[in-house]
């Protein structure tokens, strides 16, 4: 866990305009002051992100919102009182401290409150607000682990905080609340029943939408092996083909078929309950790679719960590559 010192040193490193990566308990994110639109660039320069591609801005509490949007609808109000600190993010209106190259151009901004201790210390030390999109170059798989930050991002970034790997590891969930009727823009860590529930009535769930959304891209989240998608009952069989056929096959083995001998590259026995599955996710396909394979095969979970976020990774992972 990261110290007392280490903390006073990042908000610092925020302060002159620096790059510190900070755990969430989504993933780890790349944070810049959101107040400053240089710094807010150099995080699309090292992510190689698109500038276009808006950034979300962490904020230390719910009591700080008003801060950073025009205004908080009664829904917006009443998701952050029931899920932050959390894996929520609220799309509101654009309030005049959030420059715009923090929202890619968009008079709309993304706020959430981290629920992970660090985050909340760099937030508190630092006292602003920090505009971090995940901690990995634009496209590819989200890190959940300092070490996964080091390894793909090294030097490009002035500190990194360690706060050990992040417990629910898929991104937050995005929630559109600027109008009558909020809708998700990414399934995430917050399900979208748990949303219902709070807002006592249904939610539509939005694949593409008038916002432009990273994640929204057909290839996101991507490894660098292939990824196919296959139904359960098949995930053996298409797996043993492609090493066959001289692939170097990497397997996300459903929870059914976990005692099946697959002969492939390498195997992942993917855990049967889904808040395991989101916390493991990423390191499951970022392990693949780093064994050498070429293909990853394997099947989407039911999409309800997590287990919708779930999905919606594995399908940009598998999408169409730029
Ligand atoms: P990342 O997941 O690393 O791309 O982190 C940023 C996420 O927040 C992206 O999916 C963004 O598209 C989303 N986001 C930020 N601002 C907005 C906005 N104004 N409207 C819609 N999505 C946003
Ligand atoms: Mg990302």
């Amino acid at each position: 866990m990261a110290r007392t010192s280490d903390i006073e040193k990042a908000a610092g490193v925020l302060r002159a305009g620096g790059l510190v990566a900070f755990p969430t308990e989504t993933v780890y994110g790349l944070g810049a002051n959101a107040e400053d639109p240089a710094a807010v660039g150099r995080v699309f320069q090292v992510k190689g992100r698109p500038p276009s591609h808006p950034l979300i801005v962490h904020i230390g509490g719910a009591e700080h919102l008003g801060d950073w949007v025009e205004d908080v609808p009664a829904t917006a109000r009443l998701l952050a009182e029931h899920f932050w600190p959390g894996p929520l993010t609220l799309v509101l209106r654009r309030g005049r401290r959030v420059p715009l190259e923090a929202t890619g151009g968009l008079e709309t901004v993304a706020v959430r409150v981290p629920d992970h201790p660090v985050a909340l210390a760099l937030l508190s030390a630092f006292g602003g607000g920090v505009a971090a999109p995940s901690a990995n170059r634009f496209g590819s798989v989200s890190p959940t682990t300092a070490n996964h930050v080091r390894a793909e991002l090294g030097d490009a970034v002035d500190f990194v905080l360690d706060g050990g790997p992040c417990e629910v590891g898929v991104e937050s969930t995005i929630v559109d609340a600027t109008g009558e009727a909020p809708s998700v823009l990414r399934p995430g860590g917050v399900t979208r029943e748990d949303l219902e529930a709070v807002l006592e009535c249904p939610l539509a769930v939005h694949s593409t939408s008038r916002v432009r959304v990273p994640g929204q891209h057909p290839s996101h989240y991507a490894p660098r092996a292939r990824v196919v998608l296959v139904e359960p009952e098949k995930v053996v069989a298409e797996a043993e083909l492609a090493q066959e056929l001289g692939h170097q096959v990497g397997v996300l083995l459903p929870p059914s078929f976990a005692d099946a001998a697959v002969k492939a590259h390498a195997v992942v026995a993917v855990p049967g309950s889904m808040a395991a599955y989101a916390r493991g996710l990423y390191g499951f396909l970022r392990e693949l790679d780093q064994r050498g394979c070429d293909l990853i095969v394997a099947s989407l979970p039911v999409e309800e719960g997590l287990g919708l976020a779930i999905a919606n990774r594995l399908r940009r992972a598998a999408g169409p590559r730029r």
